[in-house]
């Protein structure tokens, strides 16, 4: 078993290491941040993902999963670094690669021995070369240091499942030596490996990302044009689905990708082409429309509303998505602003988000309006006019229909996620939007009230 340091615990460092001591591998996960790493000491995981602290406390008692600030021992121990730190967009839409050249430093001035330096972190085609050069310019001992490119491709909310039961290992390498040294980490998972050269690794994860981001976007573009030709994209998706060409995945019309990972990988593959001269038009088309379809749902409700001043709306889900308390690039913070400045009084529930929004959002009153948290569903509800849906949250999905009608002052919901059933809504006496879709207007709940139907509110 190998010896491991991983640098940054973060989404993709924590889960990696804490997945490297579960098939066996003595993993010292460093990071900078002082807090976290007292969090993880006693156990604790400072970011939120399915089964991840179990694996933590389980490793760490068996002695196989260490944390540290102290990167010279971890890095003078280590047959094998990872770096897992984050590179982040820079205004330009370029990778911010500091946090990496910083991590290259400390290994060069700290390594005593033969060393494989391994990037997960998603880094622009031929970073790897140049972090190598680095790496051997500012070496201190004369040791060998490779670099190799093993790019990641969990998804947040199943992070731990993804990176155990992966569907398939990429590892970019320029000589035997490092292919057989990262064969050797992977064996235990018994997992496909691809192995391939290190730029064509790097850009294996940017076109894997920018695909689904394109993925997304197409059928948000296809989605709005839906509503306007009076077809349901939900069933177009369905139609579309069985063309195994096109798969069933990735196919679900909503306000937008968010997260760390798409929007800054958009990006930043644009930026790389643009350096190169080329213009890469179908990512850009992607990030085009991801911006328009972040506030497409506050747009609809601004038509429809006169102004949100003095309203009480009720947010429904603040994080990217289900299963993490990651906000990043998230739909709530693009919307949230604009309901502020319009002087929204907004009520948040999140199960997971609350916490980490209101250290962006603190409760109270902001610009116009204010914000308060709640801890129930039903607290954002009660007396709403209006109610918008941002992550679909299994307990968000779990409303009925007839809730919204009970609770609200007017039941009146946007929907970015496309959670409930246009007639079951309508049926519900519930104003409903969504997208891609028909909406249960004012005049269709007008109608069923004339009808005298039981469930809607006389
Ligand atoms: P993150 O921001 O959650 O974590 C980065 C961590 O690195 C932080 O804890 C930070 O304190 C630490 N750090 C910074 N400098 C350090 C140093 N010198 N030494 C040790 N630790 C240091 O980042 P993340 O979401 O895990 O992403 C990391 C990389 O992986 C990025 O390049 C990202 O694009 C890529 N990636 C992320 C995901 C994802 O779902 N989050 C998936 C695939 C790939």
């Amino acid at each position: 078993m190998t010896k491991i340091a991983v640098a940054g615990t973060g989404y993709v460092g924590l889960v990696a290491g804490a997945c490297f001591a579960e098939v066996g591998h003595y993993v010292t996960c460093v990071d900078i941040d002082e807090n976290k790493v007292n969090l993880m000491k006693s156990g604790v995981s400072p970011i939120y993902e399915d089964g991840l602290e179990v694996l933590m406390q389980k490793n760490y008692a068996a002695g196989r999963l260490e944390f540290t600030t102290d990167y010279k021992s971890a890095y003078k121990e280590a047959d094998v670094i990872f770096i897992g730190v984050g590179t982040p967009e820079q205004p330009d839409g370029s990778a911010n690669l500091s946090y990496i050249a910083t991590v290259a430093r400390q290994i060069a001035e700290t390594i005593v021995k033969d060393c494989l330096v391994v990037v997960k972190s998603t880094v622009p085609v031929g970073t790897n070369d140049k972090v190598e050069q680095f790496i051997n310019d500012f070496l201190v001992n004369d040791v060998r240091v490779e670099v190799a490119s093993n790019p990641e491709f969990l998804a947040q909310g199943s992070a731990v499942h993804d990176t155990l039961y992966a569907e398939r290992i990429i590892i970019g390498t320029e000589s035997n030596w490092a292919e057989e040294q990262l064969k050797g980490i992977y064996e235990p998972f018994h997992l496909p490996i691809v192995s391939v050269n290190r730029r064509s690794a790097e850009m294996i994860k940017y076109a894997a990302n920018d695909f689904l981001a394109l993925k997304i976007s197409y059928m948000n573009d296809i989605a709005n044009l839906c509503e306007l030709v009076g077809a349901d994209i939900q069933d177009v998706a369905k139609g579309m689905s069985f063309d195994e060409r096109i798969g069933s995945k990735f196919l679900n019309a909503g306000i937008g990708y968010g997260g760390s990972c798409f929007p800054k990988d958009t990006k930043a593959l644009e930026y790389m082409a643009k350096q190169h001269g080329y213009e890469l038009r179908t990512v850009k088309a992607a990030i085009d429309v991801n911006n328009d379809q972040k506030t497409v749902l506050f747009n609809k409700a601004s038509k429809r509303l006169i102004t949100f001043n003095g309203l009480k709306v009720a947010i429904l889900g603040l994080t990217f998505k289900p299963g993490t308390d990651d906000l990043r690039e998230a739909a709530s913070l693009e919307n949230v602003p604009l309901l502020l400045d319009q002087g929204a009084d907004i009520y948040a529930y999140d199960p997971i988000g609350s916490m980490n929004f209101s250290r962006v959002f603190p409760e109270g009153t902001i610009s116009r309006g204010s914000i308060t948290y709640v801890e129930k569903i039903d607290g954002a509800l009660e007396d709403a006019n209006v109610c918008f849906i941002f992550t679909e949250w299994g307990d968000i999905k779990a409303v009925h229909p007839e809730t919204f009608e009970k609770l609200m002052r007017t039941p009146l919901v946007y929907d970015g996620r496309n959670i409930f059933n246009v007639t079951d809504m309508r049926d519900a006496g519930v104003e409903y939007h969504s997208i891609g879709r028909s909406s249960a207007t004012r005049e269709d709940i007008k109608e069923l009230r004339n009808l005298g139907l039981q469930s809607v509110r006389s």
